[in-house]
């Protein structure tokens, strides 16, 4: 009931379609009694002419309607195929609006949904996409959203016009004949627990479908997103042969499913014969005693037969119900989780920096077990390049994450321009910070676009100025729309170079006072690099720099040298005075050196 009410909740936000939408329920439902009601005087006075069957249909609606109209047996002969008319179209327009007003409602509840859900994520921090899988988070805000939907369009229409609906009808039985209606609910229990059974079987192996075809979708992604993998090792026929597994497992569950689903109609009919032939005896006698009319005894058996798919409703929109809880509690999982990096109360706009950047006895750990930094304390000065050098895990990002406040340092605390970042507003913070990274994400749009993301109506010549000093004119000229080539998902259409390069054009593009590199490089090949080494050393002129690369070469115009071990600095210097120290920075160098002889 409690879960009932947290979905309705959802509903109460637009109170007009919902009151409309009862409004209309309760038409539909009088209509259904009116039309069990029209029963009576169709069997009584048009098939067996005996208007004056004692007690026919005395307490109906109709009777009361038939009295007012004052109206004569000559006439049941059209009018109470009118009637039948008018109410049956009745029935059908108030289900049609009260059903469509509820789904209404649900789709958009769900739009409003997805749209806090999709929020919310955006304003995450790191750190929560550190610990969920993207796959999952996708989830939130399709399947999950999608059930809610079910159980909001679907289920809480249902729930309300087949409440009511049952409501009608057992009002008629009961103004029909009450001892023979109290004994029809005795023995309906009867009907209701197989059809309980039934759902419940329905449910559980519905449920083990889904794993099934989850397993199916699964693999499909794996194979797709690895197929290179599944050619060079060639497991074709290995990665078939689980897929043909996990197919055939699904075929099983489909099965056994088609089983219970199909056998359950049949059941439920046989179930309700007995129920039938039950009644039917009672009532055959209670006529023969003149308790009730042929008449009123065929609109007594239509309302129960009428209340059949009401009850199945109802107990099917239970389980959407029961699944729309579950999947409206994980999305408030994601709603209620609070970004871990949140702006202070009174957080300020930083304003434009000069680029003094001070680590202050930093340390950092990302699970708050092992830390990672420790005791990091550096100064840079405005317009200075500095680089940091050290072996993959030394913890390079990681210094430089915490500029832009990804994420925050255990303790300690880091300056710009004399400012604690934590003080300022996270977009005046990150606005001043251009950044270039490992993992480059483009976005499936135009070249212009991905490089001006961001920065709304940027004049194309601005783009072509830093597509220039990032080395990508050339190439995008070559493009067959030029700027206005699409570069695909991901950025797929281009080579990691040329993505590498529209990176570095967009970060420039931005000019920000601090610029971060993070092996922004790394994925270009020496001449391409060499090129845009000549290109970074224009622009990192008059911006306080900080460069990560792999090729101890692309460093060497950096104004000084942090070296990273271990979460430390270990050595700190320009790249002569730590070739003389001899010490990590020494073993480094020659180690690439060595691998570049190996390598040419
Ligand atoms: P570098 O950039 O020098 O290669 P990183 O700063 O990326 O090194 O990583 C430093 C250490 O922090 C490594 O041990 C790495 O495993 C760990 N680490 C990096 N990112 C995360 C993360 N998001 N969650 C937990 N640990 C991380
Ligand atoms: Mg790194």
């Amino acid at each position: 009931m409690k879960e009932i009410f947290q979905l309705f909740k959802l509903t109460l936000v637009q109170k007009n379609r919902l009151a409309l939408s009862f409004l209309f329920s309760i038409f539909a439902a009088f209509f259904t009694y009116v039309f069990v009601d029209l029963v009576q005087p169709i069997i009584d006075q048009m098939i067996l002419k005996n208007a004056l069957q004692a007690g026919g249909g005395k307490l109906s609606f109709l009777h009361f309607l038939f009295k007012r109209l004052q109206t004569v047996e000559e006439q049941f002969i059209w009018l109470i195929p009118l009637l039948l008319v008018v109410v049956i179209f009745g029935k059908g327009i108030f289900t049609f609006f009260a059903s469509f007003f509820m789904k209404s409602i649900g789709h958009k509840a769900v739009k409003d949904l997805r749209d806090d859900l999709f929020e919310s994520l955006l304003y995450q921090s790191m750190d929560y996409f550190d610990h969920k899988p993207t796959g999952e988070l996708m989830s939130r805000l399709t399947s999950d959203v999608d059930k809610v939907q079910q159980g909001v369009a679907g289920s809480m229409g249902d729930l309300m016009l087949s409440a009511l609906m049952i409501l009608a009808l057992m009002g008629k039985i009961f103004i029909t004949d009450w001892q023979l209606a109290l004994f029809s609910l005795i023995i309906t229990p009867l009907a209701i627990v197989p059809l309980i059974l039934f759902s419940h079987q329905l449910k559980k192996r519905g449920l083990l479908n889904q794993k099934k075809m989850a397993n199916i979708y699964n693999l499909l992604h794996e194979t797709i997103k690895g197929n290179k993998i599944v050619k060079a090792f060639t497991m074709e026929k290995f990665e078939m042969k689980k897929f043909f597994q996990s197919t055939f497992s699904y075929f099983k569950a489909c099965l056994k499913l088609e089983w219970v689903g199909s056998a359950s109609s049949p059941f439920m009919e046989f179930v309700g014969g007995i129920l039938g032939a039950f009644i039917l005896i009672v009532g055959t006698s209670r006529i023969a005693r003149g308790y009730m009319t042929p008449g009123d005894f065929s609109s007594f058996i239509m309302a129960i037969f009428m209340m059949y798919t009401p009850i199945k409703r109802l107990s099917r929109a239970n389980n959407t119900i029961q699944q729309a809880v579950a999947s409206y509690e994980r999305t408030q999982e994601v709603l209620q989780s609070q970004p871990q990096i949140k702006e202070h109360p009174g957080a300020y706009s930083l304003p434009p920096v000069k680029g003094r950047v001070e680590f202050e006895n930093v340390s950092f750990s990302y699970d708050n077990m092992m830390p990672v930094l420790h005791d990091i304390s550096f100064e840079v000065k405005p317009t200075e390049r500095i680089a940091l050098v050290g072996l993959s895990g030394a913890g390079k990002t990681t210094i430089i994450n915490l500029i832009s406040r990804f994420y925050d340092p255990t303790s300690g605390r880091i300056t710009i321009d004399g400012v604690d970042i934590r003080e300022v507003s996270l977009s005046s913070l990150r606005s001043q910070i251009g950044l270039v990274t490992q993992e480059l994400i483009l976005f499936n749009d135009t070249v212009s676009k991905n490089i001006a993301y961001g920065l709304e109506d940027m004049p194309l010549e601005k783009i072509k100025e830093a597509a220039k000093a990032a080395e990508a004119h050339e190439f995008i000229m070559e493009l067959p729309r030029n700027y206005d080539s699409s570069i695909g998902e991901g950025g797929t259409l281009l080579s990691s170079g040329q993505r590498q390069r529209l990176a570095i054009a967009r970060a420039l593009l931005k000019n920000p006072p601090i610029l971060i590199l993070d092996e922004a490089t790394s994925a270009l090949d020496s001449e391409s690099e060499r090129l845009i080494q000549i290109a970074l050393a224009n622009v990192m002129k008059d911006r306080t720099t900080f460069i990560i690369a792999h090729r101890l070469s692309t460093i060497h115009s950096a104004d000084r040298i942090l070296v990273i071990d271990k979460g430390r600095i270990a050595e700190t210097g320009s790249h002569e005075e730590l070739l003389r120290m001899n010490g990590i920075f020494r073993k480094l160098y020659d180690l690439q050196f060595l691998e570049e002889e190996a390598g040419t």
